[in-house]
């Protein structure tokens, strides 16, 4: 079905998550006119879609929220240190009420294409409900962790029970009670679910091909006292967040780990671990993801963790990472991740050495076994970074797509924009970093609002990175990451490099030269007038 081209927005958002509505907020505080589109039927985004049981944060719930109104910050208390989906979600619902933003968006709307139209520089934009609307400028607010990856198993289709993809859960929820269960994948989110199935499920099998180093979250109720406090010192700790490498307000650690005796060692990880989540990470020492000996001495005190919560010796090791550093894959928080194997009922199944070869009417096999199950769970992760921006048709000067662009791996200028891509902008894009995302996102939400300004103030119609600015932008995000051991979970798969995703060509897709590093190298560049980019009247 086509539709008469209606025109004349500012701005198309696509997503409606974080990103979207922040920057929805954004362009609608500057007077522009603008739409968000969402394929979802409710605003969320990776919370809207990942309901999977124990979905919750990974980063404390005080700085994953969004800080651009005060009287937010004022209003929405926080139940848990890590909030539930449900939480999640309510809290975005409650954003997307406060700032009345619902009336800009378009729910159950997916965007199909977006093509640069180089005679009047707008974006012809065309959706699934056959909606075309003519925008200045696109925005993606597509999320890091979007575009779901189903392994091609053999026989997926044939099996006669259940299939559930973790990241899209029915909203009503599975009651798994008395069902046998089994699951495939043990990333943040099948270390999340698996505990909460081991609960309900009569027998829950797992399917492990890499075992990740999981340290305890250490959830808890927030106290009224603590909520009060951290509301009034809320800007604080932004300012503290926005001036780490991961955007978290945490304390520097120790030193590094060379420095300190055995028992020293040992008495600071432990208080790391009873910190819990990122804090064992970055509070300990200063030099677990840089030092290859340093990181050993973690992973084997987070081995040596597991050794003594999981009673059976076998188990303890299928589950111990080897071969690896600690964080070089993305390292999940736990809620009694390693407990759950001490049920009798749970068991592990390590497909490392024999893969899956199919799923069966009745369950799977494997290079050497057969497993029966009621229902089969995949929680295999995502096309990561890249996957969403390229399920869309999005089509630059000359054609060009940004599957073709990105065939060798992504390539942008910050993280937020594309040469041959004008007035496009990428919220958390590919070389932007990986960190903690709401404080990320809102520092890109500013900055693209700001180009906006400037470029409206200034009679600016075009707004595109030069091919120098990107190539050099592009070489700094693969030299940066190159002093750091983050790179080398691409030998078990890591998301990261998109090592995870059969025939894609692994390459690092995301800023690890710091989040703070990356706040100052896009406030130099507007300060310097938007240096590396043209601004073409
Ligand atoms: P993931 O980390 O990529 O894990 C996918 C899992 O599926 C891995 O265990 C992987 O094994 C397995 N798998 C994939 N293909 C397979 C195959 N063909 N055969 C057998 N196993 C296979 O995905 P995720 O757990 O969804 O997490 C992705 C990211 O989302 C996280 O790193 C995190 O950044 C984010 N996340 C965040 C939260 C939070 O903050 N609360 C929660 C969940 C997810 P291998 O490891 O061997 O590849």
């Amino acid at each position: 079905m086509s539709t008469a081209v209606q025109t004349d927005l500012d701005v198309v958002v696509i997503g409606a998550g974080f990103a979207g509505l922040a920057m929805l907020h954004r362009v609608r505080e500057s007077g522009f006119d603008a739409r968000v589109y969402e394929a979802g039927d409710g605003v969320g985004g990776t919370w809207y879609w990942n309901r999977y049981p124990g979905a919750r944060t990974d980063s404390e719930c005080y700085y994953y929220c969004l800080s651009f109104s005060k009287e937010l910050v004022e209003e929405w208390s926080w139940s848990e240190r890590y909030p539930g989906q449900p939480e999640m979600l309510r809290y975005l619902d409650f954003v997307a009420d406060k700032f009345d933003l619902r009336k800009d968006i378009r729910f159950g709307t997916r965007v199909t294409s977006a093509t640069f139209d180089e005679s009047s520089n707008t974006w012809e934009v065309a959706t699934d409900t056959g909606e075309r609307v003519r925008s200045r400028f696109v925005i993606t607010g597509l999320g890091l962790l979007t575009a779901p990856h189903i392994p091609d198993f053999r026989g997926l289709d044939s099996f006669a029970g259940d299939t559930y993809l973790t990241c899209r859960w029915p909203a009503e929820g599975v009651d798994l009670t008395g069902k046998r269960v089994g699951i495939i994948g043990t990333g943040a989110t099948g270390v999340q679910a698996i505990p909460i199935i081991a609960e309900q499920a009569a027998q829950l099998t797992v399917f492990q091909r890499t075992p990740n180093y999981v340290v305890p979250a250490q959830n808890r109720p927030m106290e009224p006292d603590e909520i009060a406090d951290l509301k009034a010192r809320h800007y604080e700790i932004l300012a503290k967040a926005r001036n780490h490498s991961f955007a978290m307000p945490f304390d520097p650690g120790h030193g590094p780990t060379a420095e300190f005796s055995e028992e020293e060692r040992q008495r600071i990880y432990e208080e790391g671990w009873a910190s819990g989540g990122f804090r064992f990470l970055f509070e300990t020492f200063d030099d677990i993801i840089l030092d290859e000996a340093a990181n050993e001495s973690a992973a084997e005190f987070i081995r040596s963790k597991i050794r003594g919560i999981v009673h059976d010796p076998e188990t303890a090791e299928l589950l111990s990472p080897r071969g690896y550093p600690y964080a070089g894959k993305r390292p999940p928080a736990g809620h009694d991740y390693y407990e759950a194997y001490n049920r009798d009922t749970v068991s592990l199944v390590d497909i490392s050495k024999a893969p899956i070869q199919e799923i069966t009417p009745t369950g799977l096999r494997t290079a050497d076994a057969t497993y029966e199950f009621d229902v089969l769970i995949l929680a295999t992760g995502f096309d990561a970074v890249t996957g969403a921006l390229t399920s869309i048709d999005i089509r630059g000067r000359d054609g060009l797509t940004l599957k073709e662009k990105w065939a060798d791996g992504p390539s942008t200028y910050l993280g937020l924009t594309v040469h041959d891509f004008p007035n496009l902008f990428t919220i958390s894009g590919p070389g932007s970093p990986f960190a903690n995302i709401p404080v990320c996102i809102e520092k890109n939400v500013e900055w693209i609002g700001n180009a906006l300004d400037h470029a409206r103030k200034s009679g600016v119609e075009v707004v595109e990175a030069t091919a120098e600015a990107e190539a050099d932008w592009d070489r700094q995000v693969q030299e940066v990451v190159s002093g750091t051991l983050l790179t080398q979970g691409a030998k078990v798969h890591s998301w990261f490099t998109g090592a995870n995703i059969p025939g894609k060509k692994p390459v690092v897709n995301v800023w690890f030269g710091g989040a703070n590093n990356y706040f100052a190298a896009c406030d130099a560049v507007a300060e310097r007038g938007y240096e590396g980019l043209t601004l073409t009247r």
